[in-house]
C-alpha cells in the first residue's frame, strides 16, 4: 500500500465520517449519550441523546418577574406582574438584590448530570449548546433589561487552580459571543472560599455567600447593565451576592442568568400568594 494511497483513503473515510456525524464536533462524542449510556441513534453537536435532551424541564410561565421562580397557574398577580412571596413589594429589604434572575430549567436529574459533564470536563460543545439557550432567552424576554457587558460568577482562586476552569466563565464566554456584548472574566473575585462540607443548608449558603465576593481592584462597572452568568441558581444567595459587589463597583444593574434552577423538591411550582416557608435568606 503506498502512501499516497494512504492518504487519500484516510481524507475520503474522514470526510464520510464527518457526514454521518453532521461535524467535526459530533466527531468527538461517536458512541453513548453521556448521560443515559444509551447509544447515540443520531448524531448532535453534543455528546447526549434526544431523550435526554427532552426530559429538561424548560422554566415557563408564569414565573415569578423578579427572580424567575415558576409559579402556579392561575395564581393572583398584582398589577406589576406575578411576584413570588419573596419579591413582592413591600418586603423590606427585598431578598434579592438583583433586578430579575431567569433559569432555562429545572435542577432535575438529566439536568444535573449535564452540568457536571460541564462542570468536570470543561466540555465546550455543551457550554456553546447552553449558551445558545441563554442568549435566546435574554433577546426574547423584555423584561430582562438590555444587557451592556457579560460576568461570570467567578471561582475562588484554589477552587480555580484545582479544576482548571470555572465553568460559569465557559457558560458566559458563549452567552457573550452569542450576543455580541464584551465579556469581563477578571472583573469580580471570590475573596471567601466555600465551606468545605459538601452539602450546605440554606441558611449556610446564605452565610458562606455574604461577602465573599467583590470587584477587582480597580475595576469599575458604572452605568453598566451587567449580565451575571452562572451554571445553578439554588438558593439566590451567591448571584444576590455577586449583584452586590457589581453595584459597589458601580453597575446600574444586574440581570442574573443561570442554566438550572433548584425548585424545591415536593412542593413542585409555589403559588403567588403562597410563597416557600424557609425560601431565601434568613
Ligand atoms: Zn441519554
Ligand atoms: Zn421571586
Amino acid at each position: 500500500m503506498s502512501k499516497l494511497w494512504l492518504a487519500r483513503w484516510a481524507i475520503a473515510a474522514t470526510s464520510v465520517l464527518r457526514e454521518a456525524a453532521g461535524g467535526v464536533v459530533a466527531l468527538a462524542f461517536p458512541d453513548d449519550c453521556r448521560v443515559c449510556g444509551r447509544p447515540l441513534e443520531e448524531p448532535l453537536r453534543i455528546p447526549l441523546c434526544v431523550a435526554c435532551l427532552a426530559s429538561f424541564q424548560r422554566i415557563r410561565e408564569p414565573l415569578c418577574g423578579v427572580c424567575g421562580r415558576p409559579l402556579v397557574a392561575g395564581a393572583h398577580f398584582s398589577a406589576i406582574g406575578p411576584r413570588c412571596r419573596l419579591c413582592r413589594p413591600g418586603e423590606s429589604p427585598g431578598t434579592y438584590s438583583f433586578d430579575c434572575a431567569r433559569s432555562y430549567a429545572v435542577y432535575n436529574e438529566a439536568l444535573l448530570r449535564t452540568i457536571a459533564l460541564l462542570k468536570h470536563q470543561a466540555m465546550r460543545p455543551l457550554a456553546g449548546w447552553f449558551g445558545e439557550r441563554l442568549a435566546e432567552m435574554v433577546r426574547s424576554d423584555p423584561r430582562i433589561p438590555a444587557p451592556t457587558v457579560v460576568v461570570p460568577v467567578p471561582l475562588h482562586p484554589d477552587r480555580l487552580r484545582e479544576r482548571g476552569f470555572n465553568q460559569a466563565e465557559l457558560l458566559a464566554r458563549a452567552v457573550a459571543r452569542r450576543l455580541d456584548l464584551p465579556l469581563k472574566t477578571r472583573a469580580l473575585e471570590r475573596r471567601k472560599p466555600r465551606p468545605p462540607q459538601r452539602r450546605l443548608s440554606r441558611h449556610e449558603r446564605w452565610q458562606a455567600a455574604r461577602g465573599a465576593y467583590a470587584a477587582v481592584t480597580g475595576t469599575q462597572f458604572d452605568n453598566h447593565t451587567v449580565l451575571l452568568v452562572d451554571d445553578v441558581f439554588t438558593t439566590g444567595a451567591t448571584l444576590d451576592a455577586c449583584t452586590r459587589a457589581l453595584r459597589a463597583a458601580g453597575a446600574a444593574s444586574v440581570a442574573a442568568l443561570t442554566v438550572a434552577r433548584v425548585v424545591d423538591a415536593g412542593s413542585g411550582p409555589v403559588s403567588a400568594a403562597q410563597g416557600p416557608g424557609d425560601f431565601g435568606r434568613r
